[in-house]
């Protein structure tokens, strides 16, 4: 069944557990995604970037279809709305949460365009995310792993003025492959779960920062964890395995390469306690 993201992180938030938000690219990664959290009975976060399917709303209803008749609660959020175009064409296109990202601007734009996006999308009744500090890429990650990284009471303060759902926060993670090691500030994710009491926690660029810091982040307060690179990596890995039968079935490429993104979601399914948390209405 479709359901808004505030709705699943209220309850993780409640219930202490993290829910998995994965990168979808195809019909076949959405399916993957449905088909693993029916199996392990698990509340899911389909994530989508505005420039991953030239027809996105096409590709919304496609997701809204096979999620309304899956008997597990999805949502189905914009990640990544950098303008206000991407936010425009995710509310045509169905999306029942949007992710407004201006942690770029200083800190009085973030705001204003945040809580702009969040009266439309109540009105319409459609959940909101945003991201205050900012966070980076791996490949930078001696520059951005440690500036930028969110202030408790500003976050506080943000969520007030904005009425966000949740909030992504910079503590150390960054997008793609790290160039180094993460470290990740977690008596700065303590304060900043103190300072925003109720409001649900994000952590965009799950992959590669290791189960161990992982599953503490969600035990410290984090409800929800962004996964792209690492489950198509893994996929990838699959597929490069499978190829080496020099006789291998060329119909099996693609569920190969499913195989490896399923297991590797999995996996952090477990690791982190979303495992038969789906409920029902
Ligand atoms: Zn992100």
């Amino acid at each position: 069944m479709l359901v808004t993201m505030a709705e699943i992180l209220k309850r993780a938030r409640e219930g202490g557990y993290g829910v998995t938000a994965p990168n979808v690219q195809s019909e076949d990664t959405v399916r993957a995604v449905i088909r693993v959290a029916e199996e392990r009975k698990a509340p899911m976060i389909i994530d989508v970037n505005a420039f991953i399917h030239p027809d996105l709303p096409w590709f919304v209803h496609m997701i809204r279809e096979l999620a309304g008749s899956s008997s597990v609660p999805i949502a189905v959020n914009l990640d990544h709305g950098r303008s206000y175009e991407d936010v425009m064409l995710g509310i045509r296109s169905g999306f029942t949460s949007i992710m407004v990202d201006r942690s770029g601007m200083p800190y009085e734009d973030n705001v204003r365009e945040t809580k702009e996006v969040v009266r439309m999308c109540h009105t319409l009744g459609i959940s909101v995310e945003a991201e205050l500090g900012h966070v980076g890429q791996g490949t930078n990650y001696e520059v951005d792993g440690i500036r930028n990284l969110t202030e408790p009471e500003e976050a506080a303060r943000f969520i007030k003025e904005t009425g966000v759902d949740c909030l992504a926060v910079a503590i150390g993670t960054a997008h793609g492959r790290y160039k180094g090691k993460p470290h990740i500030d977690f008596a700065r994710l303590a304060k900043i779960v103190e300072a925003c009491k109720d409001t649900p926690l994000v952590l965009h660029g799950g992959s590669g920062t290791g189960d161990e810091n992982l599953a503490r982040a969600v035990r410290n307060g984090i409800q929800k964890v962004n996964l792209a690179t690492e489950l198509v990596v893994a996929g990838k890995e699959e597929l490069e395995s499978f190829m080496q039968d020099p006789n291998f079935d060329k119909w099996k490429l693609i569920p190969a390469f499913i195989k490896g993104y399923e297991d590797r979601l999995t996996h952090y399914i477990k690791l982190f306690g979303q495992e038969g948390r789906a409920w029902t209405v």
